[in-house]
């Protein structure tokens, strides 16, 4: 197994509820060290930058509406197959489907405001950290 690093965003519904330090606690307990973290809050257009491969599904509009409306946890995670590790601890998309223990499960309310994100792939990981992070503000980033 090679080491990786991924993308995790502690989404606006997860913020709200005060849950930032619960989730990276999470994370670091299953392994993934955070080499980058920060809080910002995305604009419309930024939010719509970021989930531009979901322009044409029907929930576009809610998605991107969600993702603007308050303040974000964006983290890049490092460890050892991180980004299939990460989507573990997650769980399922639909809360309703998450495993036991898994973030989604015990936190997400609906599918659609399900507290966490990360990359589906290492490929996209690389994307998307490079869309929040210069490589100044990542640990070790060379
Ligand atoms: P993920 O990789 O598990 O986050 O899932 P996807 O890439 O399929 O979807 C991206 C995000 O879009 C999800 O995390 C949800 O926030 C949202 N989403 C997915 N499906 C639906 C849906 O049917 N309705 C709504 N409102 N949002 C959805």
């Amino acid at each position: 197994m090679a080491k990786e690093q991924t993308l995790s965003i502690i989404k606006p519904d997860g913020v709200e509820r005060n849950l930032v330090g619960e989730i990276l606690q999470r994370f670091e307990q299953n392994g993934l060290r955070i080499v980058a973290t920060k809080m910002i809050q995305m604009s419309r257009k930024q939010a719509e930058g970021f989930y531009d491969i979901h322009r044409e599904r029907p929930f576009f509009g809610e998605l991107t509406e969600f993702m603007s409306r308050s303040p974000v946890v964006v983290t890049v995670l490092e460890g050892e197959n991180a980004v299939a590790k990460h989507r573990e601890v997650m769980g399922a998309t639909n809360p309703a489907e998450a495993a036991e223990g898994t973030i989604r499960k015990d936190f997400a309310e609906s599918i659609g405001e399900n507290t966490v994100h990360g990359s589906d792939s290492l490929e996209n990981a690389a994307i998307e950290i490079a869309y929040f992070f210069a490589k100044i503000e990542r640990v070790n980033a060379g």
